[in-house]
């Protein structure tokens, strides 16, 4: 599987999505995902499903090292007394001695940066998490987050698909190190009814979904996106053998920027 590098992080280029997914349906999608080669499961502690993310883990048969196990705090979390508690919570439900990438799941304005990010380090040099990052953080706020961090931040993980330009994001990113990662990276599913990423994929064999995900994956991003449905797992991974032409990448970007006018 490609990587995005992020400051030491090795982060898979496709991972599972896990939001809403839950219970059987969840074990049951993380294992089969593993099977058919994804090495990167993003869960969080406000999805609720971290017990079932790990036991389709083990399930796989999969070796611990072989996967790359993302999961976030909740912004409740964020003072010093709490947020190691915390981690170790979501390490207990997922039955994992550390995550390879733990991430502040949103800002919280009502606890000072310098606070979280202090207590998200040493949750790090504890051994609890391979690597720290961000999510949903801006330019600014990354600004902020990096001078006030005693450890690299791996990565923010943002919301970027065709309908939403991230281009300001993914700079800032790149000038630190720090990998990006791409939330709802299909729009929640929204590309599958768009015609010009049909009518693109028409001319590679591959489905709108494809096309975006490569799209994604080609600008050096990592994907996570989520299915409940099996034959959606494969087609969602099997983007490796076509390369998206230049111009293919140009029209597919101008969309975002259609969008936000
Ligand atoms: P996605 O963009 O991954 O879209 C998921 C939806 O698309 C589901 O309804 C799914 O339906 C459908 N779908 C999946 N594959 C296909 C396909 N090949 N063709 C057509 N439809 C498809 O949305 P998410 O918002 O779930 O984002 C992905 C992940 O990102 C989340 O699961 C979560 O892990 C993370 N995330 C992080 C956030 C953060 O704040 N850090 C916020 C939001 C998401 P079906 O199940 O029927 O296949």
């Amino acid at each position: 599987m490609h990587v995005v590098e992020g400051n030491g992080a090795r982060i898979p280029v496709i991972g599972l999505g896990t939001w809403e997914l839950r219970g059987r349906t969840c074990a049951r999608i993380v294992e089969q995902a593993l099977r058919l080669g994804y090495r990167h499961i993003d869960t969080a502690q406000i999805y609720d499903n971290e017990r079932e993310v790990g036991e389709g883990l083990r399930a796989s048969g999969i070796k611990r090292n072989d996967v790359f196990v993302t999961t976030k705090v909740w912004t409740t979390h964020f003072m010093a007394k709490d947020l190691e508690r915390s981690a170790k919570e979501s390490l207990a439900r997922l039955r994992l001695t550390e995550v390879d990438l733990l991430l502040l799941h949103w800002p919280n304005p009502h606890v000072p940066l310098a606070e979280t990010l202090g207590a998200l380090a040493r949750v790090k040099q504890a051994g609890l998490a391979r690597h720290i990052g961000l999510s949903n953080f801006d330019v600014a706020q990354i600004e902020e987050a990096v001078a006030a961090c005693s450890e690299p931040l791996a990565c923010d993980q943002v919301e970027y698909h065709p309908y939403l330009g991230q281009a300001d994001v993914i700079e800032a990113c790149a000038r630190h190190g720090m990998a990006f990662v791409a939330y709802s990276p299909i729009a929640k599913g929204r590309v599958k009814g768009d015609r010009a990423l049909a009518r693109i994929g028409d001319r590679y064999r591959k489905t709108a979904a494809q096309i975006c995900l490569r799209w994604l994956v080609q600008q050096n991003v990592s994907a996570i996106p989520r299915t409940s449905k099996l034959e959606r797992l494969q087609e969602n991974i099997d983007i490796f053998d076509f390369e998206l032409s230049d111009e293919d990448m140009r029209e597919i970007t101008a969309m975002g920027s259609a969008a936000a006018r």
